[in-house]
């Protein structure tokens, strides 16, 4: 990776630098203190690596504004996972051992008396909170045409896993239960094969060996599943998925480059598929809807975002986007971190979306309406969101007949 020059053009991006105003929580303060040149990581006093690396929201805003191709989210992970004091074992039993039961969590965070929640993980709770089992948004969208002669001409013969991520795969299965509908709508054929966790937030916790294992065991999954094309709707599991080929074989988890090239060309947002549907709306359609785009929807790759053409294409003017969308601030380590700071971002992100909804204006007759594509944004737009606001993945609106 190349050294950072000082430039300041990542500055603009950083939503932590915005909320805050500290330019020594900048990315190009980060990238100062972590490139490959000035510091020896090891070498900075454990508390100050702590304090630094852990306020980032790993959002990778900056990346995108990078000349140099510095990226300091890459550059936090590694200097985590370089003092193995930081709390980075807290995330790996919020990841590792509660990830498989955040169905029971989320009934548990519901449960939790305040007083008995750990400070640094209220914020994370009450996301949890907001996703919990029977708490989704009322579908009303019902699909009256789906591109399938389109998808068969251009995946005819390819199978579909879905990545559902630890979302999809817990606390809101009904997430995962709708891609698998639209994909049949489609006339994909579905393979199931058992993934694992897409590894991002493990490594930006500074945990890069159980990163890489999250990381084998979904390329054997795949394998074992035939190779399929793999769907997912979660941005920030689609952006983890598609790194794991960046490097093609480089990174030592593909037999070759004709298999990287594979994968690269298999991970894909389920709402791509979608392009071209049609839709109508039903009882309870809101009349204004706002779309929160995630910091990982736009992969800097020329795909875009294929979750606000599709939802554009179905709901047209009902959709609104503010023009410059915040960070939701969910930032993952950040939370436990710091988490005051990851609520301010969080305002400032409610505060754009008022901008383009105008909920504030009168509440009560058009309440804020949000829909995202995100696990993460669902997660913190839910801890966040002013009251009478409803938020949700955009499957949710979807009516399953
Ligand atoms: S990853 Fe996001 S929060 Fe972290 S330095 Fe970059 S822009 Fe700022
Ligand atoms: S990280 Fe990149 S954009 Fe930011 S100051 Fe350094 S070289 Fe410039």
């Amino acid at each position: 990776m190349a050294d950072c020059v000082l430039c300041g053009c990542c500055l603009e991006g950083c939503p932590l630098l915005a909320a805050t105003g500290r330019e020594e929580l900048s990315p190009r303060a980060k990238a100062l203190l972590a490139g490959p040149s000035k510091w020896n990581a090891g070498e900075l006093p454990e508390t100050d690596v702590a304090a630094l690396t852990g306020l980032c929201l790993g959002c990778g805003r900056c990346e995108k504004l990078c000349p140099q191709g510095v990226r300091v989210p890459v550059l936090m992970a590694a200097m985590r996972a370089g003092h193995p004091d930081f709390k980075q074992w807290l995330w790996k039993q919020w990841i590792t051992k509660l990830g498989p039961f955040w169905s029971l969590a989320a009934r548990g965070a519901a449960l939790a008396p305040e007083a008995f929640v750990p400070g640094s993980l209220g914020l994370a709770l009450k996301g949890l909170k907001g996703l919990r089992p029977g708490k989704g948004l009322a579908p009303w969208l019902s699909i009256t045409r789906f591109p399938a002669q389109a998808f068969a001409a251009k995946h005819a013969g390819r199978a579909v896993a879905v990545f559902d991520g630890c979302v999809g795969q817990g606390p809101r299965a009904a997430w995962a239960e709708t891609a698998r509908f639209l994909l049949r709508g489609l006339g994909a054929e579905i393979v199931e094969a058992k993934f694992s966790c897409c590894g991002s937030t493990l490594g930006m916790a500074g945990l890069p060996e159980a990163q890489a294992d999250a990381r084998r065991a979904n390329i054997a999954a795949w394998r074992g599943a035939g190779r399929p094309l793999l769907a997912t709707y979660c941005a920030t599991c689609r952006k983890g998925l598609a790194e794991y080929a960046a490097g093609g074989i480089a990174g030592g988890l593909f037999a070759d480059e004709a298999e990287a090239a594979l994968w690269r060309a298999a991970v894909t947002p389920l709402a791509a598929l979608l392009a071209g549907a049609a839709a109508k709306t039903g009882r309870g359609a809101p009349a204004i809807v706002g779309y929160h785009q995630p910091c990982h929807a736009d992969l800097n790759d020329g795909a875009g975002d294929a979750d606000l053409a599709l939802l554009s294409g179905l709901l047209g003017l009902r959709l609104r986007t503010p023009a410059k969308g915040g960070c939701c601030g969910f930032g993952g380590i950040l939370q436990l971190v710091a988490p005051e700071l990851s609520l301010k971002v969080g305002r400032g992100c409610w505060t754009s979306l008022d901008g383009a909804l105008g909920f504030s204006a009168a509440p009560e007759v058009t309440p804020a309406y949000v829909l995202t594509g995100c696990s993460g944004c669902a997660m913190q737009l839910s801890a966040t969101a002013p009251r009478g606001a409803q938020v949700g993945h955009w499957l949710e609106i979807i009516l399953r007949k």
